[in-house]
């Protein structure tokens, strides 16, 4: 798909491609919060912001300055960089977007799909709406981790996952959604076989998460791959056309029966510009 994605994975790209967004260790480090996260903000991280507002700079104690470089400005934010979209969580040293999800591959029949959304979109309520490049599901929000953590996390999501079974999910509707801050609306399949199986991992994934004091996922989920995006809160707009697009999705499911099953054999987390994976058990 030609488009550039604007959902979890693709707000994880709005850091990703910043300027201070490198793998730990090395000597920049990508720099998100939450709210959650403000325990951790304590200490060696608040000085540290503080010494950046500063123009003389203290040396700072015990070799601080390697781990966590200090830089004369905060980067700056500019939305035309990222097809208008703002960020949820502004750009803070050692802090990475983290985000479970199970990648999904395009077909061209799912490509056909998206397009008449968008034609619809576009003729009935006059919106622009653009496809992801990379299709996935999301098992969690996309969380804040400490950069020191990451490994941590990792290490407990895979023991998680290796005991749990593969599993198969269709799709079988069209739903509407918003982001938290409503600054962005996506139109989504929405799981139909598979959400006891996904229920479960996010129940997994809430104990990890909470055990590095991360917001679980929602109380109410809504298991969905988001398949086209805008920019702003567009639920009203998007639910009037929400019949024809179920409508739609109906004949292709008719048609391309095959196309909408998929077997999740492995989950993935994107943590920063890093990748894993989990395989699931056999
Ligand atoms: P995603 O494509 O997974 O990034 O999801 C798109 C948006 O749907 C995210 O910004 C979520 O916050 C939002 N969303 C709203 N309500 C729900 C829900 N009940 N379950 C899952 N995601 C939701």
């Amino acid at each position: 798909m030609a488009a550039t994605s604007r959902s979890s994975l693709a707000i994880l790209s709005i850091y990703d491609s910043s300027d201070d967004d490198e793998p730990v260790g090395s000597s920049r480090v990508s720099s998100k919060r939450s709210l959650l996260d403000t325990d951790f903000q304590g200490s060696e991280y608040s000085s540290k912001k503080q010494c950046t507002n500063e123009k003389k700079l203290l040396p700072s104690p015990l070799g601080l300055d390697q781990i966590f470089p200090l830089t004369a400005s905060a980067p700056v934010d500019n939305p035309e960089q990222h097809d208008g979209r703002v960020r949820s969580f502004p750009h803070e040293r050692g802090n990475w977007s983290t985000l479970v999800y199970i990648h999904y591959e395009p077909s061209i029949v799912l490509e056909s799909f998206v397009d008449v959304v968008k034609v619809i979109c576009s003729t009935d309520v006059g919106l622009a709406l653009k496809a992801p490049d990379e299709l996935h599901i999301s098992l969690t929000r996309t969380v804040v981790l400490r950069h020191h953590w990451i490994d941590s996390f990792v290490a407990s999501v895979r023991q998680i996952f290796e005991a749990v079974a593969r599993f198969q999910l269709t799709f079988g509707s069209v739903d509407v959604y918003t982001n938290e801050e409503k600054t962005r609306t996506f139109v989504g399949l929405v799981v139909e076989l598979g959400q006891r199986a996904l229920q479960s991992c996010v129940g997994e994934l809430d104990k990890c998460l909470a055990e590095f004091r991360l917001q679980p996922f929602y109380d109410d989920p809504s298991f969905h791959m988001t398949v086209a995006w805008c920019v702003g809160d567009h639920k009203t707009e998007i639910a009037t056309v929400l019949p024809q697009l179920n409508e739609v999705f109906k004949q292709f499911l008719y048609t391309h029966p095959e196309q909408w099953t998929s077997a999740v054999r492995q989950l993935s987390c994107k943590s920063g510009n890093k990748k894993y994976v989990f395989p699931l058990a056999r």
